[in-house]
């Protein structure tokens, strides 16, 4: 069976499969337009590799709310081009310069070159629950797809969550 390079065949195995739970979250990820592009731009200029950063702000009830977004080194270079392992020298002093500013760390994002905007095995061993996960799909070295993901209430599976884009 031939399948695109932008859904490699792994993604429809069913240990891919098993790492997405399909009902959607009532949750929902509130980000301004401008951290949406910056996202995307370093997504592109990462391209074949993949990138990642923090995502800062405050998370309420209703779901997370972004102010800033940071990107912090891939530590992976063995296979930068389909995993990510986060600066944590980074996290922390980003986490350090952030207290008593009531803003706080509540997210990671990456990117997916040439595979879809979905979670990957791997992406659920290291997720954190009550963190929103973005990711962007690159094709090509070109931006496309970006969805955002968070561990359900059981712990055991990404649910997707609604992005909504604010001014
Ligand atoms: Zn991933």
């Amino acid at each position: 069976m031939t399948t695109s390079v932008y859904e490699p065949e792994r993604f429809r195995s069913t240990e891919y499969l098993a790492v997405l739970d399909e009902t959607e979250s009532t949750s929902q990820l509130s980000i301004p337009a401008s951290c949406l592009k910056k996202i995307r731009k370093e997504g592109e200029a990462g391209y074949p590799h993949e990138i990642c950063g923090l995502l800062i702000g405050n998370l309420a009830e209703q779901g997370w709310t972004i102010s800033e977004v940071r990107q912090v080194d891939n530590l992976n270079s063995e296979r930068a081009a389909d995993r990510f392992e986060l600066d944590p020298a980074a996290y922390q002093r980003i986490d350090r310069e952030l207290r008593g500013s009531g803003r706080e760390i509540i997210g990671v994002y990456h990117s997916h070159p040439n595979a879809p905007a979905k979670p990957s095995p791997t992406d659920l061993g290291s997720a954190w629950e009550g963190f929103a996960y973005p990711i962007v799909s690159i094709c090509d070295g070109k931006a496309s797809d970006l969805r955002c993901w968070s561990i359900n209430d059981a712990g055991s599976r990404f649910q997707q969550i609604r992005i909504l884009e604010t001014a």
